[in-house]
Protein backbone atom coordinates (compact mmCIF):
# COMPACT_ATOMS: atom_id res chain seq x y z
CA UNK A 1 0.00 0.00 0.00
CA UNK A 2 3.18 2.53 -0.13
CA UNK A 3 1.45 4.17 -3.12
CA UNK A 4 -1.16 6.28 -0.52
CA UNK A 5 1.68 7.31 1.31
CA UNK A 6 5.09 9.57 0.80
CA UNK A 7 7.14 11.04 3.29
CA UNK A 8 7.63 15.08 3.37
CA UNK A 9 10.96 15.75 2.54
CA UNK A 10 11.28 18.29 5.32
CA UNK A 11 9.45 16.87 8.13
CA UNK A 12 9.80 13.68 7.52
CA UNK A 13 6.31 13.27 8.60
CA UNK A 14 4.24 10.19 6.53
CA UNK A 15 1.11 12.00 4.46
CA UNK A 16 -1.42 9.69 3.35
CA UNK A 17 -4.38 10.44 1.17
CA UNK A 18 -7.25 9.06 3.36
CA UNK A 19 -9.64 8.05 0.55
CA UNK A 20 -6.68 5.72 -1.73
CA UNK A 21 -6.35 4.22 2.29
CA UNK A 22 -10.43 3.36 2.58
CA UNK A 23 -9.96 2.18 -1.03
CA UNK A 24 -7.22 -0.49 -0.43
CA UNK A 25 -8.53 -1.26 3.20
CA UNK A 26 -11.83 -2.08 1.39
CA UNK A 27 -12.85 -5.94 2.70
CA UNK A 28 -9.75 -6.40 5.21
CA UNK A 29 -11.00 -7.32 8.43
CA UNK A 30 -10.10 -5.55 11.50
CA UNK A 31 -6.88 -7.41 12.58
CA UNK A 32 -5.61 -6.74 8.74
CA UNK A 33 -6.40 -2.73 9.09
CA UNK A 34 -4.50 -3.09 13.00
CA UNK A 35 -1.62 -4.51 11.26
CA UNK A 36 -1.61 -2.21 8.51
CA UNK A 37 -1.95 1.05 10.29
CA UNK A 38 0.67 -0.17 12.74
CA UNK A 39 3.43 -1.40 9.72
CA UNK A 40 2.64 2.48 8.54
CA UNK A 41 3.01 4.67 11.30
CA UNK A 42 4.44 2.15 13.96
CA UNK A 43 5.33 4.76 16.83
CA UNK A 44 3.28 7.30 16.23
CA UNK A 45 0.54 5.55 16.06
CA UNK A 46 -1.71 5.72 19.61
CA UNK A 47 -5.16 4.22 20.09
CA UNK A 48 -7.36 5.46 22.66
CA UNK A 49 -9.89 3.08 24.78
CA UNK A 50 -12.66 3.92 27.46
CA UNK A 51 -11.95 0.07 29.33
CA UNK A 52 -15.55 -0.06 28.67
CA UNK A 53 -17.80 -3.09 27.95
CA UNK A 54 -16.15 -4.84 25.01
CA UNK A 55 -13.02 -2.62 24.57
CA UNK A 56 -10.30 -5.32 25.34
CA UNK A 57 -11.12 -6.56 21.26
CA UNK A 58 -9.67 -3.46 20.08
CA UNK A 59 -6.93 -3.13 23.01
CA UNK A 60 -5.89 -7.13 21.87
CA UNK A 61 -5.91 -6.26 18.32
CA UNK A 62 -3.54 -3.22 18.31
CA UNK A 63 -1.42 -4.60 21.51
CA UNK A 64 -1.13 -7.60 19.17
CA UNK A 65 0.15 -5.77 16.20
CA UNK A 66 2.26 -3.06 17.96
CA UNK A 67 3.36 -4.03 21.64
CA UNK A 68 3.48 -1.29 24.16
CA UNK A 69 0.78 0.66 21.59
CA UNK A 70 0.02 4.03 24.11
CA UNK A 71 -3.23 3.82 25.25
CA UNK A 72 -4.92 6.97 26.12
CA UNK A 73 -7.41 6.43 28.74
CA UNK A 74 -9.33 9.70 29.91
CA UNK A 75 -9.99 9.99 33.44
CA UNK A 76 -13.10 12.54 33.91
CA UNK A 77 -12.90 11.94 37.51
CA UNK A 78 -16.50 10.33 37.27
CA UNK A 79 -15.72 7.14 36.19
CA UNK A 80 -17.38 3.72 37.86
CA UNK A 81 -14.79 2.22 40.20
CA UNK A 82 -15.55 -1.06 38.46
CA UNK A 83 -13.68 0.75 35.12
CA UNK A 84 -10.88 1.88 36.83
CA UNK A 85 -9.81 -1.90 38.75
CA UNK A 86 -10.77 -2.94 35.27
CA UNK A 87 -7.83 -0.95 33.62
CA UNK A 88 -5.64 -1.45 36.60
CA UNK A 89 -6.19 -5.44 36.23
CA UNK A 90 -5.61 -5.42 32.47
CA UNK A 91 -2.62 -3.10 32.46
CA UNK A 92 -1.22 -5.73 34.37
CA UNK A 93 -1.86 -8.92 32.93
CA UNK A 94 -1.42 -7.82 29.22
CA UNK A 95 1.22 -5.25 29.98
CA UNK A 96 -0.35 -2.04 28.08
CA UNK A 97 1.22 1.00 28.46
CA UNK A 98 -1.61 3.08 29.55
CA UNK A 99 -1.05 6.48 29.92
CA UNK A 100 -4.22 8.17 32.00
CA UNK A 101 -4.78 11.81 31.25
CA UNK A 102 -7.45 13.11 34.25
CA UNK A 103 -9.78 16.38 34.46
CA UNK A 104 -7.65 19.27 35.25
CA UNK A 105 -10.97 20.03 37.44
CA UNK A 106 -11.23 18.38 41.34
CA UNK A 107 -14.39 16.59 40.34
CA UNK A 108 -16.24 17.25 43.44
CA UNK A 109 -15.38 21.10 43.26
CA UNK A 110 -16.42 21.19 39.47
CA UNK A 111 -19.82 20.24 40.31
CA UNK A 112 -20.22 22.58 43.34
CA UNK A 113 -19.26 25.66 40.88
CA UNK A 114 -21.17 24.47 38.07
CA UNK A 115 -24.71 24.17 40.12
CA UNK A 116 -24.65 20.56 39.70
CA UNK A 117 -26.20 19.60 43.15
CA UNK A 118 -25.90 16.21 42.37
CA UNK A 119 -23.39 14.12 41.51
CA UNK A 120 -25.81 11.52 40.59
CA UNK A 121 -27.37 13.43 37.70
CA UNK A 122 -26.06 15.73 35.41
CA UNK A 123 -28.14 19.03 34.33
CA UNK A 124 -26.15 19.72 31.72
CA UNK A 125 -24.09 17.24 30.46
CA UNK A 126 -22.24 19.15 27.37
CA UNK A 127 -20.76 21.55 29.87
CA UNK A 128 -19.67 18.46 31.73
CA UNK A 129 -18.36 16.87 28.98
CA UNK A 130 -16.84 19.36 27.67
CA UNK A 131 -14.86 20.62 30.60
CA UNK A 132 -13.91 16.74 32.38
CA UNK A 133 -13.50 14.76 28.49
CA UNK A 134 -12.82 16.99 25.26
CA UNK A 135 -10.46 19.25 27.22
CA UNK A 136 -8.45 16.16 28.54
CA UNK A 137 -8.57 14.26 25.14
CA UNK A 138 -7.12 17.56 23.44
CA UNK A 139 -4.67 18.01 25.78
CA UNK A 140 -3.58 14.27 25.87
CA UNK A 141 -3.66 14.49 21.89
CA UNK A 142 -1.55 17.48 21.80
CA UNK A 143 1.11 16.01 24.45
CA UNK A 144 1.77 12.79 21.93
CA UNK A 145 1.37 14.47 19.17
CA UNK A 146 0.37 11.05 16.79
CA UNK A 147 0.58 10.89 13.00
CA UNK A 148 -2.46 8.28 13.69
CA UNK A 149 -4.81 6.84 16.33
CA UNK A 150 -6.89 3.93 16.73
CA UNK A 151 -10.69 4.17 18.17
CA UNK A 152 -13.08 1.67 18.39
CA UNK A 153 -16.61 3.01 17.44
CA UNK A 154 -18.59 1.09 15.05
CA UNK A 155 -21.28 2.20 12.09
CA UNK A 156 -23.82 0.30 13.74
CA UNK A 157 -24.17 2.77 16.95
CA UNK A 158 -25.58 5.39 15.58
CA UNK A 159 -26.57 7.41 12.04
CA UNK A 160 -23.30 9.42 12.56
CA UNK A 161 -21.29 6.82 13.16
CA UNK A 162 -22.47 5.17 10.27
CA UNK A 163 -21.43 7.73 7.74
CA UNK A 164 -17.60 7.56 8.96
CA UNK A 165 -15.04 6.07 7.00
CA UNK A 166 -12.27 3.70 8.64
CA UNK A 167 -9.37 6.06 8.02
CA UNK A 168 -10.68 9.76 8.72
CA UNK A 169 -8.42 13.41 8.41
CA UNK A 170 -9.25 14.23 11.86
CA UNK A 171 -8.41 17.85 11.64
CA UNK A 172 -8.72 18.56 15.48
CA UNK A 173 -6.04 16.27 16.67
CA UNK A 174 -3.73 17.20 13.19
CA UNK A 175 -3.57 12.93 12.43
CA UNK A 176 -5.27 10.26 10.76
CA UNK A 177 -8.40 8.86 13.43
CA UNK A 178 -8.74 4.92 11.89
CA UNK A 179 -11.79 2.84 13.27
CA UNK A 180 -10.44 -0.68 12.49
CA UNK A 181 -14.03 -2.15 13.77
CA UNK A 182 -16.42 0.24 12.10
CA UNK A 183 -17.79 -2.47 9.77
CA UNK A 184 -17.94 -5.45 12.61
CA UNK A 185 -21.45 -5.77 14.49
CA UNK A 186 -21.70 -6.61 18.34
CA UNK A 187 -21.66 -11.02 17.53
CA UNK A 188 -18.17 -9.88 15.59
CA UNK A 189 -17.02 -8.49 18.74
CA UNK A 190 -18.41 -10.81 20.84
CA UNK A 191 -17.24 -13.93 18.24
CA UNK A 192 -13.24 -12.23 18.89
CA UNK A 193 -13.65 -12.06 22.64
CA UNK A 194 -14.75 -15.88 22.77
CA UNK A 195 -12.03 -16.98 20.49
CA UNK A 196 -9.22 -15.51 22.34
CA UNK A 197 -10.27 -15.49 25.93
CA UNK A 198 -10.88 -11.48 26.34
CA UNK A 199 -12.44 -10.23 29.54
CA UNK A 200 -15.35 -8.00 29.73
CA UNK A 201 -15.89 -5.06 31.77
CA UNK A 202 -17.49 -6.32 34.98
CA UNK A 203 -20.85 -3.89 34.60
CA UNK A 204 -21.60 -6.00 31.17
CA UNK A 205 -23.21 -8.88 33.38
CA UNK A 206 -25.41 -6.62 34.99
CA UNK A 207 -26.96 -5.24 31.51
CA UNK A 208 -24.56 -2.29 30.71
CA UNK A 209 -23.64 -2.53 26.87
CA UNK A 210 -21.90 1.04 26.50
CA UNK A 211 -20.40 2.08 29.92
CA UNK A 212 -19.02 5.45 30.41
CA UNK A 213 -19.28 7.82 33.34
CA UNK A 214 -21.00 7.06 36.26
CA UNK A 215 -24.28 9.64 36.86
CA UNK A 216 -27.56 7.70 35.58
CA UNK A 217 -28.09 10.31 33.35
CA UNK A 218 -24.87 9.12 31.79
CA UNK A 219 -24.58 5.34 31.80
CA UNK A 220 -27.58 3.35 32.53
CA UNK A 221 -28.19 -0.88 32.08
CA UNK A 222 -30.34 -1.30 29.01
CA UNK A 223 -34.17 -1.88 29.46
CA UNK A 224 -35.97 -4.42 26.81
CA UNK A 225 -35.53 -3.78 23.12
CA UNK A 226 -33.02 -1.19 23.56
CA UNK A 227 -30.02 -1.15 21.19
CA UNK A 228 -25.90 -1.14 22.32
CA UNK A 229 -26.35 2.44 22.69
CA UNK A 230 -29.39 3.42 24.19
CA UNK A 231 -27.65 3.36 27.36
CA UNK A 232 -25.90 6.90 27.25
CA UNK A 233 -27.54 9.76 27.72
CA UNK A 234 -30.55 8.07 27.78
CA UNK A 235 -33.92 10.40 27.52
CA UNK A 236 -32.22 13.06 25.90
CA UNK A 237 -30.80 13.48 21.60
CA UNK A 238 -27.17 13.69 22.94
CA UNK A 239 -25.51 10.35 21.44
CA UNK A 240 -21.46 11.51 22.06
CA UNK A 241 -19.26 12.92 24.73
CA UNK A 242 -17.87 14.78 21.62
CA UNK A 243 -14.47 13.38 21.55
CA UNK A 244 -15.42 11.65 17.89
CA UNK A 245 -16.38 14.91 16.70
CA UNK A 246 -13.90 16.35 14.90
CA UNK A 247 -15.69 20.14 15.00
CA UNK A 248 -13.79 19.80 18.75
CA UNK A 249 -14.89 20.18 22.29
CA UNK A 250 -17.91 22.96 21.00
CA UNK A 251 -20.70 19.76 20.82
S1 LIG B 1 -20.34 11.42 30.35
FE1 LIG B 1 -21.46 12.53 31.98
S2 LIG B 1 -20.11 12.67 33.79
FE2 LIG B 1 -18.87 12.04 31.99
S3 LIG B 1 -17.97 13.91 31.26
FE3 LIG B 1 -19.87 13.59 30.07
S4 LIG B 1 -21.55 14.60 31.24
FE4 LIG B 1 -19.72 14.48 32.58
Amino acid sequence: MKHIEKKHEASGEIALDALAANAALAGRTPPEIVQWAADTFGRKLIMTSSFGAESMCLIHMANTALPGIPIVFINTGYLFPQTLAFMEALRNQYRLNVMEFHSEHDPVVWLSINGESDPRVRQDVDACCKANKNSVFDRAMTALAPAAWLRGIRADQSELRAKMDVVEVNRRTQSLAISPLLKWTARDIHQYMRVNELPYHPLWNQGYASIGCNPETCTRPLGDGQSQRDGRWSGTDKKECGIHLDQGAGI
